[in-house]
């Protein structure tokens, strides 16, 4: 990683900066922030000529090897000093709620409207809302493009940024036209590489953020970590971590809860952490306790699906959707516990 002593590299500072790296294989890919710029040495960058020709640049600050599977994710990364701001809120200063329904119900835009507007009133400062939908079963609703005209006029009624989940490039193009300000890569995807590479590469140089949910079956941290690489790696640091349960499940939850692996993320990674209580239990009755296990274990937010009128919801929403004033509780409560509990200190270095 390349640090240079201005805030970004000019130019010819770049192209000299490249042509170095290129004489020993390896390429420069710029991680652009809204201050200032770090270059990652794309390759094998333990070549001690190479970098010593770059530390000699009079421009370079230093060159930061860390050896990590993630080098721009982990902690001691230059990335660490950013912040993503959402909402209003500076993700770690405050607490983070995104919420709405799992699923947008394209015949009936009434509800998600509503629903908008009472998540809105409940606290939350986020949207969420399912336009594709990833299915087990092929028959069921597969989501459908019409629902992101309704998701994208509820963000302007309640001037809330969006959460959609996108699953292939059409979905990422219509998603960015639309103005979708977080993308979500689903559970299922959470390991689709060339998923992951086509939104890195289309969120490069915006604003836009990227919510990628842990996969489906255990897998370990670095596992989770090395995918959010996969985007960071073209140049936009806006990933946040959301773990959201895992198979097995839990006997009698809809997956094995994982907000306890919060504290084990950020003693790997500077990424904010926003965990989905929701699918992690798969009942609204056991969301609110999970969401506030999630806080004391030092989430910086909180993923929660909710409907006006869970029973009329489609996909998951009649199961696991809490209601606007159960939302509300959710929201004081966890505020209040955030408040109380200081986020556990960091207390072991990255292990590799
Ligand atoms: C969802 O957010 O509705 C969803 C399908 O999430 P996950 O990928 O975590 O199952
Ligand atoms: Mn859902």
């Amino acid at each position: 990683m390349i640090i240079p002593k201005p805030n970004r590299l000019t130019p010819p500072q770049l192209a000299e900066v490249t042509d170095i790296a290129s004489a020993f294989g390896c390429k420069i890919q710029p991680i652009v922030g809204a201050v200032r710029s770090i270059y990652a040495i794309v390759g094998d960058e333990r070549d001690d000529l190479m970098i010593n020709r770059l530390e000699g640049l009079a421009y370079i600050d230093r060159i930061d090897r860390i050896q990590s599977p993630f080098k721009l994710m982990d902690r001691r990364s230059d990335l660490a000093t950013g912040r993503l701001q959402l909402g209003g809120v500076t993700l770690g200063e405050e607490l983070l709620v995104i919420a709405g329904q799992c699923t947008i119900d394209p015949k009936n835009p009434n509800y998600f409207l509503e629903t908008a507007h009472a998540v809105k009133e409940a606290g939350a400062q986020a949207l969420r809302g399912g336009v594709w939908k990833p299915r087990t079963n092929p028959y069921s609703f597969q989501g459908d493009s019409r629902s992101l005209e309704i998701l994208m006029d509820a963000a302007r009624r309640t001037g809330l940024p969006v959460v959609a989940e996108v699953m292939e490039q059409e979905h990422i193009n219509l998603a960015l036209d639309a103005g979708v300000h977080v993308l979500q890569i689903g559970a299922r995807n959470a390991l689709n590489y060339s998923l992951l590479r086509q939104v890195g590469r289309a969120i490069a140089g915006r604003d836009t953020a990227v919510l990628l949910k842990r996969g489906l079956h255990l897998g370990t941290l670095n596992e989770f970590i090395s995918a959010a690489e996969y985007i960071v790696s073209f140049g936009n640091p806006n990933v946040i971590l959301c773990p959201r349960g895992t198979a097995p499940a839990l006997d009698g939850y809809r997956n094995h809860p994982d907000e306890s692996i919060t504290p084990l993320l950020k003693e790997k990674t500077w990424a904010p952490v926003v965990v989905d209580p929701s699918h992690s239990v798969g009942k609204a009755a056991y969301v609110p306790a999970c969401a506030l296990a999630a806080v004391a274990y030092g989430a910086d937010g909180l993923c929660v699906e909710a409907h006006v009128q869970p029973s009329r919801g489609i996909g998951d929403d009649p199961k696991q959707a809490v209601t606007p004033d159960v939302l509300a509780a959710l929201i004081r409560q966890a505020r209040a516990l955030r408040a109380i509990v200081k986020p556990p200190p960091v207390v072991a270095e990255v292990a590799s």
